[in-house]
């Protein structure tokens, strides 16, 4: 594929996920992962060690996904969606048997680590969004709930999908600057000892740019801090230093074992139904 710009790739592969998901006819939230694989030429989806989430390979006139045994079915059916994005991407290992062998110490298998263009990596990950929760079903749950915790919740379980996948998605479809950061109890790589809620994660795709300094901490009165140590929803206006996060911003902040996903608003959204109230609702 020749290379036009991003934006015009990740449209295109944004319509090749819609497109795959309606060749194979199911009813069901969950898209079958493995069938829609099969629909893309790949012939086997094999669980192994693997010191990254997964990889696509060639074995001989074979396609195969290789997924890490170790990771929870939410995080397979992503990196198996992922995979699955990268046959659109006409790698020439991929597609060109006659060039088995040039990648050396891989048996002329293509090895995700091997590619280091990591705008398909990005490519790849909008394909398994896409696939994987579709806009329209996914926008009926944020009219239904709001940009909230419940809502991601809701994504996660019924998509199938990771909390941190679920965000992302919600994140993108709010018509509002909604961003996702995920802080994480840990240490920094040279300080292990120095244990704090470190920035693990983020997106902010309402923004052109957005710098998240990986191992930033959240201030110890944060209602990041607040949320991990209640386990409770949190929320409230919060000045914000984190990168090119700045300034006045409105979190909604929720535990999740030894991490906290906090959802960053620009502004107090007047008409949003809160975490807090829906709390109180009956279920
Ligand atoms: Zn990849």
């Amino acid at each position: 594929m020749a290379y036009f710009d991003v934006h015009t790739q990740e449209s295109l592969i944004r319509k090749w996920a819609r497109q795959l998901r309606a060749v194979v006819a199911s009813d069901r939230s969950q898209v079958p992962i493995a069938s829609l694989a099969q629909a893309r030429g790949i012939s086997r989806i094999i669980e192994i060690p693997l010191h990254s989430d997964g990889l696509l390979a060639r074995d001989g006139n074979e396609l195969v996904i290789y997924l890490n045994k170790q990771l929870g079915v939410s995080r397979q059916r992503f990196t198996c969606a992922h995979e699955i994005g990268h046959t659109y991407l006409g790698n020439p290992l991929l597609n060109d048997s006659s060039t088995k062998g040039e990648v050396g110490k891989d048996k002329g298998c293509y090895v995700e680590f091997t590619q280091q263009n990591s705008i398909d990596e990005y490519l790849c990950d909008i394909f398994a969004v896409e696939l994987l929760m579709p806009r329209e079903a996914v926008e009926s749950l944020l009219n239904q709930y709001g940009a909230s915790i419940r809502c991601v919740q809701r994504i996660s379980s019924i998509f199938g999908v990771s909390l941190s996948a679920a965000a992302w998605r919600m994140a993108e479809l709010d018509r509002e600057n909604l961003g996702v950061i995920w802080f994480k109890k840990m240490g920094k790589p040279n300080c292990p000892e120095d244990v704090r809620l470190r920035v693990h994660w983020g997106v902010f795709p309402h923004q052109q740019r957005t710098y998240l300094p990986r191992y930033d901490s959240a201030k110890a009165d944060s209602l990041v801090v607040k949320s991990f140590l209640s386990g409770q929803v949190v929320e409230g206006p919060e000045k914000m230093d984190i990168g090119s996060v700045r300034g006045l911003k409105h979190l909604v902040c929720k535990r999740f074992y030894n991490t906290v996903l906090c959802l960053v608003f620009d502004n107090v959204p007047a008409s949003r139904v809160t975490d807090s109230h829906l709390k109180t609702l009956p279920i």
